[in-house]
């Protein structure tokens, strides 16, 4: 017999969740207006307040002014009933984040620890993360939804296999090994991935864009109609091999001349032969050597987006490590260096920066836990 409808039971599901979506997007809110909202009746309303209540997914977090009678109470999440552990796994450390539901971060944390495709490190690894979350206090402990990784390297399809881990030195790693001493369900990811999951969670108004990740080695990623373009070998975005000067410098991975040599924070670092800190300084104070090196790491990076930009003509968010360092005058210079070099002028809003900074990748790696506990409320 063919089913029509929902049954009784997929209608209470429903109503519940869209109480509990609306509670969400709006952060805070009353019964009145739930009822307004989604036409439904105070009844149904307070019996599914009721039941988020008893199942600790929503709390009463004050009450409203009263408009005559009693003052309505302020209904808000409790962000904390589902959280994911972020970890970045780089060369020489680690930084580990907890997040709420709204990816929110609740702690961090970065822990010197020198990477190694071993036992020894996928120990110490698990040793840090156990204490991490330890360090979070007990009430949260049974509340850990998984714990994502973010590592610089492409990752297979399946997310089991590190297919190219040539930065790292961990090619063909399996998240087995790697997760084998951390007591929650674990997930892998491309650290570019990751991080433009993140600017996805961040701004819901992303559709189509170029995100370039200046971190320490360059990453990219690429968002299509709001979604992460993995490409057929999950290569795409990886902009940092795109060959600028075939007699350039040595990159790590064998050829000579791409734009991580360029472009990323140790191209600038070793550049400046200083650590980036003092040098930003030294760049807003004037310092005239300084400038002489800025101006050329970004006519480096202007070439890069015009030559991306007829590829793929989007918005470009600069993020990454080093986004919180530029200022306004810097993205003008940028636009200005684009529209001398490049075929194409950008318009005036086409470039964008942010500030997630370092700890982008290590929250992206642990959105996934969290979208799949909301979408099954
Ligand atoms: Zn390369």
């Amino acid at each position: 017999m063919k089913k029509t409808g929902m049954t009784t039971l997929e209608v209470r599901k429903y109503n519940k969740s869209k109480v509990y979506e609306l509670i969400y997007e709006r952060h805070s809110i009353s019964k009145q207006e739930i009822s307004n909202i989604l036409q439904m009746s105070l009844t149904t309303v307070t019996h599914n307040l009721k039941l988020l209540e008893t199942e600790e997914m929503i709390t009463i977090t004050g009450q409203y002014e009263s408009t005559g009678g009693r003052k309505p109470n302020i209904y808000s999440i409790v962000t904390t009933a589902g959280i994911a552990i972020g970890i970045a796994v780089l060369k020489n450390c680690v930084h580990f984040v907890a997040i709420d539901l709204y990816g929110e971060i609740l702690q961090k944390d970065t822990r010197p620890l020198l990477f190694s495709a071993e036992d020894s490190y996928y120990q110490k690894l698990g040793a840090e993360t156990t204490q991490f979350i330890d360090e979070l206090g007990s009430r949260y402990k049974d509340k850990i939804l998984g714990v994502g990784i973010a590592i610089q390297g492409l990752v297979s399809a399946d997310g089991q296999t590190m297919s190219d881990g040539a930065i790292m030195n961990c090619t063909g790693m399996k998240l087995s090994e790697l997760s084998a001493y951390i007591p929650y369900t674990c997930r892998l990811e491309h650290d570019s991935t990751a991080t433009a999951a993140m600017e996805l969670w961040c701004d819901k108004s992303l559709k189509d864009a170029v995100i370039y990740i200046l971190n320490h080695n360059l990453g990219g990623a690429v968002i299509i109609d709001g979604k992460i373009h993995y490409g057929q070998n999950m290569r795409s975005g990886s902009m940092e091999h795109m060959c600028m000067d075939t007699s350039g410098p040595q990159c790590y991975c064998g050829r000579k001349g791409c734009l991580e040599t360029f472009c990323s924070a140790d191209s600038l670092e070793k550049a400046a032969g200083m650590d980036l800190d003092t040098y930003f300084k030294k760049l807003r104070q004037g310092d005239e050597f300084c400038r002489e090196v800025w101006l050329l790491w970004l006519t480096n990076l202007s070439k890069a987006i015009g030559n991306i930009n007829v590829v793929i003509d989007c918005d470009i968010v600069l993020s990454g490590y080093l986004a919180p360092y530029l200022i306004e005058d810097d993205i003008r210079l940028l636009k200005e260096l684009v529209d001398t070099y490049a075929t194409y002028p950008l318009n005036n809003d086409q470039i964008r920066t942010n500030h997630y900074g370092a700890l982008a990748p290590a929250s992206g790696a642990a959105l996934p836990y969290i979208k799949k506990f909301l979408e099954e409320i």
